[in-house]
């Protein structure tokens, strides 16, 4: 396995085990620690990105962007929500995804992209907060 693969197989891994999270890069650098150099890491942000494994964000009331992992086999059926506050990503369940779906489709004659579709909103533990 060369160089570069091992890199972006460790960057896979920790967005896979972060896929909840929407995260900067250098937030990603720290967690891949020693196996990906911060330049690679970079690298393979943007690669990802071009590719549309990636979403590139940013958080409220910042400018500073994030990424969220949206390449993910468990997550191609269902739809996203994203907290707008804490950035938390929530996956809505298949049936749910679905309904919403097909409910948009009826009363709007719109076919929705589940893949792509993010809901934003604010999520229980920020709205108690
Ligand atoms: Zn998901
Ligand atoms: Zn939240």
């Amino acid at each position: 396995m060369s160089y570069m693969t091992s890199q972006r197989k460790a960057l896979f891994e920790a967005l896979e085990s972060h896929r909840d999270e929407a995260l900067s890069a250098d937030q990603i650098t720290a967690l891949l620690g020693e196996r990906a150099s911060r330049s690679a890491v970079y690298r393979n942000l943007s690669a990802l990105e071009a590719q549309g494994l990636l979403k590139k964000t940013t958080a409220s009331g910042s400018s500073k962007a994030l990424y969220r992992y949206t390449g993910s086999e468990q997550c191609r059926d269902h739809l996203h929500l994203e907290c707008s506050k804490c950035g938390r990503t929530f996956h809505l369940m298949a049936p749910t995804t679905d309904a919403v779906i097909d409910n948009v489709l009826r009363d709007a004659n719109f076919s929705i992209d589940r893949t792509s579709t993010v809901l934003y909103g604010v999520c229980e533990k920020c709205r108690d907060n």
